[in-house]
């Protein structure tokens, strides 16, 4: 451990910084800790954000995020981070109105991610986002009215939000732009797969449409789409992705392209004693050999634990993670579940059970190896761990 080490600071009370400051601890580091939040709640799961919680199968306090041990640090809620300058080694806080400055000899950086807002200005009450616990509150209370929803943006956020609704017995339209629902993330093949699912359980889907203008003066009352068509609606839920929450560090000479980019150690590039975790951090994947950024959770908890030893380690002597991304997500009784990074996928094939009963398995490949396999089966994707792993031939066989 560099001896020059004795006060770290980590940005962000998520499961990135959560899971780095209890790393910090665990790996023996006893000099000064802290962890800096914007938000006042103690840390949370986000995932149920969108399901459980959403639903009201479980409350507010069934997300909070258990440290996995006690560990000594000074924590500030409601303090936001302004501006850092690596040449001082120091912070610039805005703690609850007073500013306040932390200097560090090692940093970790955990800010996530913020959804990205409706472009076409301003909109009327009834037209949500959903990130923070506060926001999922805010529209579970809207749900116990019966509304009418619509959901625009057919990612993960969007499908899930729409299921859950559905399941709540709501009427429900989703709207997506691109040409299917989840295509960037699952492609092609599972896109139809998943627009079936949706369809089956009653959402009005279309895709390949946009949202020209909300309806409604003062409170939405619809909806307007680009082939002319309206749909009614008493709430919208927007979930039209995220943008890594960078701007804090602007003009911090720090190394920001979607994200800030970081080597395989989770070392910053363009600074010195400085880490980065979770979804704002866009890391060199030694496997893919590519930067990636990734926006699940459990790749963001295994960051944050990196990203600590990184620090602790020092430059010199700190080790690559090449860890397969991981993530899950639930849309009504189907949990889907998803083992490497498919992007760039060019074979694709169920290798087990049958789409349509929705107990299958499903494997991307790229040159003839094998990147990345789904599974609707829980847990049955760890199975093909190693296949993936070693880039083993398409379509890959189970241990
Ligand atoms: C509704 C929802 C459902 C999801 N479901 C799944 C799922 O099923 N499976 C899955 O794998 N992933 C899921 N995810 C994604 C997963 O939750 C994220 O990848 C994960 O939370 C990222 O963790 P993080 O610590 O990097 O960032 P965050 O959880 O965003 O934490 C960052 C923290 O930093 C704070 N912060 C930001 N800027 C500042 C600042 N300047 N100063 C101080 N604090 C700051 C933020 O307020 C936040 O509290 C879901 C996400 C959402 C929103």
């Amino acid at each position: 451990m560099p001896t020059d080490l004795h006060e770290i600071v980590v940005v962000g009370a998520g499961i990135a910084g959560m899971r780095a400051a209890e790393t910090l601890r665990q790996e023996g580091y006893d000099g000064g800790l802290t962890v800096v939040g914007d938000e006042w709640h103690a840390p949370y799961h986000r995932p149920p954000l969108s399901k459980k919680l959403l639903s009201g199968q479980i409350q507010r306090a069934g997300v909070d995020l258990a440290p996995q041990f006690d560990f000594d640090a000074r924590v500030l809620r409601g303090a936001t981070a302004r501006k850092l300058d690596p040449s001082s080694h120091t912070i610039d806080l805005d703690d609850d109105g007073t500013p306040l400055t932390l200097h560090y000899d090692g940093l970790v950086i955990a800010t996530g991610a913020t959804p990205r807002s409706w472009s076409g200005g301003a909109v009327p009450d009834g037209v949500m986002l959903l990130r923070t616990v506060d926001d999922c509150l805010a529209i579970r209370e809207c749900l116990a009215g019966g509304p009418r929803v619509v959901v625009v943006g057919g990612g993960f956020i969007g499908a899930e939000v729409a299921a859950t609704c559905r399941m709540l017995g709501l009427d429900v339209a989703l709207i997506e732009r691109g040409d299917g629902l989840l295509l960037s993330a699952l492609g092609a093949e599972m896109a139809t797969c998943w627009a079936q699912l949706h369809k089956s359980h009653g959402v009005d889907l279309r895709v390949g449409v946009n949202v020209e203008e909300f309806v409604g003066n003062g409170r939405v009352k619809g909806v307007r789409l680009s082939d002319g068509s309206q749909l009614a609606a008493d709430l919208v839920i927007v979930g039209l992705g995220v943008s890594p929450a960078t701007e804090w560090l602007d003009g911090s000479g720090l190394r920001i392209d979607d994200g800030l980019v970081c080597d395989a150690t989770g070392a910053v590039e363009g600074g010195s004693d400085v880490v980065a975790a979770g979804d704002i951090a866009r890391w060199w994947h030694p496997r893919y050999e590519r930067h990636l950024r990734i926006e699940h959770w459990d790749h963001a908890g295994r960051q944050g634990e990196t990203a600590a030893r990184t620090l602790l380690a020092g430059p010199d002597s700190a080790e690559a993670y090449d860890g397969l991304p991981y993530f899950w997500s639930d849309q009504y009784d189907v949990k889907l579940q998803m083992l490497g990074v498919p992007t760039d996928y060019d074979a694709f094939a169920v290798i087990e059970g049958r789409t349509e009963d929705w107990n299958f398995t499903a494997a991307y490949g790229r040159g003839g190896a094998t990147i990345a396999v789904l599974s609707t089966t829980p847990g049955r994707v760890q199975a093909y761990r190693d296949e993936i792993a070693k880039a083993a031939v398409f379509p890959p066989k189970p241990a």
